[in-house]
């Protein structure tokens, strides 16, 4: 991000305190409706023995949404690991990967 947004959320994983480890990936923003908050949806696969084929699956997690990166829905973004920010969340979105086309 080379875009000069004043940013004084302190829960930012870029210019505030929060500390972002773990996991880390990327995922499609579904909703950005809550405050500082996007849920994002992150696609994975298992592979089954049993049928020697792969399952697909997705999860969706709350991932704090600083003002300086504010996501939309339809964007693909970075996500890591943080502590926990509130009862659901315990994410953090970096950057955004590709905005809606
Ligand atoms: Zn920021």
């Amino acid at each position: 991000m080379t875009q000069e947004i004043k940013c004084d959320d302190p829960r930012c994983p870029i210019h505030g305190r929060l500390k972002t480890r773990g996991t880390r990936f990327a995922g499609l923003v579904v909703s950005s409706k809550a405050k500082r908050t996007a849920i994002v949806k992150i696609d994975y696969t298992i592979y089954l023995y049993k049928y020697e084929r792969y399952l697909r699956k997705h999860s969706r997690i709350a991932a704090h949404n600083p003002d300086c990166i504010n996501a939309k829905a339809g964007d693909t973004v970075n996500v890591a690991e943080a502590r926990r920010l509130s009862k659901t969340k315990s994410f953090a979105i970096t950057g955004i990967v590709k905005p809606k086309a």
